[in-house]
């Protein structure tokens, strides 16, 4: 007889349903005719590449977007088919993988231009790309005193096909900047100077935040990453659970010090429950805030260091938990990534994406079965 398969005391839970809220909600905010663009780049936030970038394009999001080769590879040979734009820099040795795989570009440089130009003609093949215009951000992007040399230098060649012109905010986070309005603002001056040449282009800028601080920067595409995953905006579900069980109680003393350090103890006698999560999953370990562990809907403090593979969890005096009962790290409305942001200090980017690629993820709804 073979043994049992070890049991998964830890894993991520990923609410499907939630996901399709958000997309839902997304909508609304935005209108019928606009497309949205699933940015699904760090493994869709920490919710598993491939089964997310499946569902959103079950429930009708029109586009993906990844920032490294790998991830668009991984997508295609999920099987799936719709455009995928990839937003960062291609390595000249891999421009022509990124072609195979149907990658949509974004360019932003001429020197990029040139390269890919070359490579398009070598294997006599289009290839659409998007336009990346710099903004306050000064990351990526073509400034736009060069736009007109990189328009003559794209109609040197007939392989390359401009479908499409971003732009990237700096500040989403904070409505009525006058920097972000100059931003939307150099955007529809490019639409007005192309839209003669180039009728059919698909101009996109809106992250999450600017959906909701600059609607007007909403045009024909939004790229959505984070409200996706229920954060950032109002009426969003978030959609992970971080799901733990408890593997010791110990009931100890006043002034008894927990973990690496003693830099905490107990105030009165109370229980303390070991559960088996520390850094290495992922879990922060710097706190400005002390945060919770949800058991049985009730929130109890965490006490002591977080160690790199296990944490304590003080249960106070009175409680009728028991070894093995269900914790939850992340819970969608009583203790979120938002939540776990606040109490270390940094955003819920950080939470989610810092979730260890080892957890093992699963997906509560019917689509999940789909992979
Ligand atoms: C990450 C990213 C997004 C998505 O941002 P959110 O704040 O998560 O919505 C959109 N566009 C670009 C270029 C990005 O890098």
């Amino acid at each position: 007889m073979s043994p049992n398969l070890p049991t998964e005391l830890t894993y991520l839970e990923i609410h499907l349903d939630h996901i399709t809220a958000n997309v839902q909600t997304l909508r609304s905010h935005i209108g019928g005719e606009r497309l949205i663009c699933g940015v699904v780049k760090a493994n869709a936030y920490g919710h598993g590449l491939i089964p997310v970038a499946k569902h959103l394009i079950n429930i009708g999001v029109e586009w993906l977007a990844v920032v490294s080769l790998p991830d668009l590879i991984a997508l295609r040979q999920a099987g799936i088919t719709h455009p995928i734009l990839l937003m960062t820099v291609v390595h000249p040795a891999d421009l022509n993988t990124a072609m195979h795989y149907q990658a949509t570009p974004f360019i932003s440089s001429i020197e990029e231009l040139l390269y890919w130009q070359a490579e398009a003609k070598r294997l006599q093949q289009g290839l659409s790309f998007h336009l990346k215009m710099n903004s306050q951000m000064n990351r990526l992007g073509l400034e736009s005193a060069q736009l007109d040399a990189f328009l003559q230098q794209l109609n040197q060649e007939p392989f390359l096909k401009l479908t499409g012109v971003a732009l990237h905010f700096a500040q989403a986070d904070t409505p009525d900047l006058p920097n972000m309005q100059d931003d939307i603002a150099m955007l529809m001056q490019i639409k007005e100077t192309l839209d003669a040449r180039y009728p059919d282009l698909v101009y996109h800028l809106a992250s999450s935040l600017a959906v909701r601080h600059y609607p007007q920067s909403v045009i024909s595409m939004i790229r959505p990453g984070i409200a996706l995953y229920g954060y950032e905006l109002p009426h969003l579900k978030p959609a992970l659970s971080w799901i733990s069980h408890i593997i010791h109680i110990r009931r100890v003393p006043a002034h008894t010090p927990i973990s690496y350090g003693a830099i905490e103890e107990t105030t009165k006698a109370c229980d303390i429950a070991v559960i088996p999560v520390g850094y290495a999953d992922g879990y922060p370990r710097e706190f400005i805030h002390t945060p919770y562990i949800i058991i049985n809907d009730k929130p109890y403090p965490l006490i002591g260091r977080v160690c790199m593979n296990q944490l304590m969890v003080n249960l106070g005096e009175h409680h009728n938990i028991k070894r093995f009962d269900k914790v939850y790290l992340l819970h969608p409305t009583h203790f979120t990534a938002q939540h776990l942001a606040e109490a270390s200090g940094t955003i819920s980017y950080r939470i989610l994406t810092g979730l260890s690629q080892h957890l093992p993820r699963r997906y509560s709804s019917s689509s999940a079965q789909e992979q």
